[in-house]
């Protein structure tokens, strides 16, 4: 018996290391992914319900490990705004989306905008505002193309300094988005007084329709919502042809979702491109 509990403690103090060093390998692999051109950036397209034409493109973070393979962002994200490395990612992010955009727009490309997701690191006005305005002048984007993706909790949590930053953002011309919106804890009477564009509607609410009478609802009312404040809405995650009839039918502007594609890397996204220019 004594010797099964020492057994079990050494078993769990080994897994325990073994987890922390995972961790440290990923942090200490992330420093160099940058340098190593390890980071790529993945292109997901949002249509017009109305006209189906491409309304934009969002911007997806992929790491590309030798040894591990394709690592989500919802692992290494998270591990980058804990070290502070999301700062030097979310500059590369910025440059890097919006170069690539401003390219396949001077081939001649119709891409009416590209949104590029923050981290709440990022959101701080000394940082933010220099980035951006580099990173449009770098690549010759024109600002009102570029759209910012910011969680609702993030401007919830930090209110007033989001205000500030917010209106300096529109100053440049760039746009807002409010990511995963319904999962956070708007104030509705705050919302009505932040200079936004555009609301995306959370893919959990997405998911449950059109079976689900209470997703449906919610759905609608964020459209509606959006529609009285004169914002900009985009359903995520949408995945099938019922989903985008009944979108379009209660008035929703866009989406996005595997229904359309799913995300693409530069060249396949490209060729999608090259294939709508001929249609
Ligand atoms: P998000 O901004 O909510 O991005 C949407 C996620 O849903 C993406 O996952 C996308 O691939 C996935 N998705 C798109 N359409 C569908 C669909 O029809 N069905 C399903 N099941 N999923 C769909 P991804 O690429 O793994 O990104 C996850 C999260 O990582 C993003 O969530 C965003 O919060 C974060 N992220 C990604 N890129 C960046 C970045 O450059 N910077 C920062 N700070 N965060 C990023
Ligand atoms: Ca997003
Ligand atoms: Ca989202
Ligand atoms: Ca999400």
């Amino acid at each position: 018996k004594e010797m099964g509990k020492n057994t079990y403690q050494f078993y769990s103090i080994d897994m325990n290391m073994a987890h922390q060093m995972s961790h440290l390998n990923l942090e200490n692999a992330l420093r160099f992914a940058l340098e190593r051109q390890q980071l790529q950036l993945w292109y997901q397209p949002q249509f017009d319900l109305a006209t189906g034409q491409l309304a934009g493109l969002e911007c997806l973070i992929r790491w590309r490990h030798p040894q591990l393979g394709l690592i989500s962002p919802l692992e290494f994200i998270p591990i980058a705004e804990e070290n502070g490395l999301i700062i030097p990612i979310g500059d590369w992010v910025l440059n890097e989306a919006c170069q690539c955009v401003q390219r396949w727009r001077q081939q001649g490309f119709v891409v009416p905008q590209i949104a590029v997701n923050l981290s709440v690191r990022q959101f701080r006005p000394d940082l933010l505002l220099s980035q951006v305005t580099q990173a449009l002048q770098n690549s010759g984007l024109p600002a009102h193309v570029l759209e910012l993706e910011v969680t609702e909790s993030l401007i919830m949590t930090r209110i007033n300094e989001a205000i500030a930053i917010l209106q300096q953002l529109k100053q440049l011309g760039v746009k807002v988005a409010i990511d995963d919106f319904g999962t956070g804890h708007s104030s509705l009477s705050q919302l009505k007084n932040l200079p936004l564009d555009t609301l995306k509607i959370d893919r959990s609410f997405i998911e449950g329709i059109p079976e689900q009478a209470d997703d449906v609802v919610i759905a609608e009312t964020i459209v509606i919502l959006a529609q009285k404040l004169g914002l900009n809405v985009v359903a995520e995650g949408v995945e099938t042809q019922a989903q985008m009839q009944v979108l379009r039918d209660m008035g929703c502007a866009c989406a996005q979702g595997y229904f359309y594609s799913k995300p693409l890397s530069a060249p396949d996204m490209e060729n999608m491109l090259i294939s709508m220019a001929k249609q």
